[in-house]
């Protein structure tokens, strides 16, 4: 046969034959191949190939058929059958839809090849043929953020018998817990208040949006008008509630309404800011609800106190955390036995344990799902 011939051919087939996509990590000299296939006339990738390369993690919103991908720190939200995706807060268009074939996601190649370049300049490369990517961080839980509730002129609850004030019951404990945090698991652990100040509820998740936080976990003391009401509950954010809930979510809601600026600053948080901060908590629900159990298994293990359970609630203070966020109430102030205990330093030092603890497992087990 003709040498031409056979050069034509070999050439015809390497066009009708998928292409990949070439990556290399950079610094190595493998090349990884993402595999694509042929959808519709349109070149995909398989979601899972792509989140193995990049570390990424994906979670699907089924009833709203969304995809959330967080890439390089950063989050993409998807509407599965749509062309369009969302980017801080912009639409970008990637000509095809995203695929969802036998419960399994498909990007349109394009994405990785065009999109994340301009998405990510420095991370995402061409370098001839090949797509030179920046080595994806590790998604281990680093940075977890203890936010001490109240603080300053917002006193919180105050206990009726020895007038104790939960200000400073939360920051004891949140000091305590910070240390173990560090010294025991060699975490990040910061402070969303280290001493006796005002901090609105606002920048408390700014704080930890701004140091990419990997958890959050808001430290309250509870009060009640009956002073017989006691028992430890961790929340994490929703906007299902039962009436037990929204009493304590108003009590802790207070703050906006006393402390900053009223009404005004309450139509702040409930407008946009809601939308966009539920949408953001919506991907991290079942972290948050596995997070909030770990935590209230080993509080009541550790202090044999009264088991209120898990619940959810819609605390302005968890709105705004973009990460599996939970609020715990560690007793009752207005009860006088807890306010006691509450205010007793070994008893801190207890409930710092057991938070510790709750915290530890759940990192080793989520550490273990988001690496893999
Ligand atoms: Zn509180």
């Amino acid at each position: 046969m003709n040498k031409y011939i056979i050069i034509f051919l070999c050439l015809l087939l390497a066009c009708t034959l998928d292409a990949d996509l070439s990556i290399q990590l950079k610094g190595e000299s493998k090349t990884n191949i993402l595999k694509e296939a042929t959808f519709n006339g349109v070149k995909y990738i398989s979601l899972d190939d792509f989140n193995k390369l990049f570390k990424a993690v994906s979670k699907e919103d089924r009833e709203d058929s969304r995809l959330y991908l967080h890439v390089y720190d950063e989050q993409f939200i998807f509407l599965e059958g749509s062309p369009y995706y969302n980017y801080k807060n912009e639409s970008f268009s990637m000509q095809y839809p995203i695929l969802r074939k036998a419960a399994k996601h498909y990007l349109p190649s394009l994405f990785v090849s065009e999109h994340l370049r301009t998405h990510f300049p420095k991370q995402v490369e061409p370098k001839g043929k090949l797509l030179q990517i920046a080595k994806p961080r590790d998604n281990s839980v680093m940075t977890i953020v203890i936010d001490p509730g109240h603080g300053g002129k917002d006193p919180g609850a105050v206990g009726k018998k020895l007038k104790g004030q939960e200000k400073e019951i939360n920051l004891a404990v949140a000091l305590k817990l910070k240390q173990l945090l560090e010294k025991e698991l060699g975490v990040t652990a910061l402070l969303t208040r280290n001493d006796d100040r005002f901090v609105s509820l606002q920048d408390r998740t700014r704080f930890a949006n701004e140091r990419k936080a990997d958890l959050f976990v808001s430290i309250h003391t509870n009060a009640s008008k009956a002073t017989a009401s006691k028992g430890l509950e961790t929340y994490y954010l929703s906007t299902a509630q039962t009436s037990d809930a929204r009493a304590v979510e108003a009590l802790e809601n207070d703050v906006v309404e006393r402390f900053e600026g009223g009404s005004a600053a309450k139509s702040k948080y409930d407008d946009l800011d809601f939308i966009l901060s539920d949408l953001s908590q919506t991907e991290h629900l079942e972290s948050s609800n596995s997070l909030a159990i770990s935590i209230q298994q080993n509080l009541i293990a550790g202090t044999k106190g009264y088991d209120r359970g898990v619940k959810q609630a819609n605390f302005y203070v968890l709105r705004g955390a973009f990460m599996p966020s939970v609020l715990i109430e560690m007793g009752f102030i207005s009860n006088p036995d807890e306010e006691r205990l509450l205010l007793n330093s070994e008893y801190q030092e207890r409930l710092a344990r057991t938070i510790f603890e709750g915290l530890k497992r759940f990192k080793h087990r989520y550490d273990r799902i988001r690496n893999t």
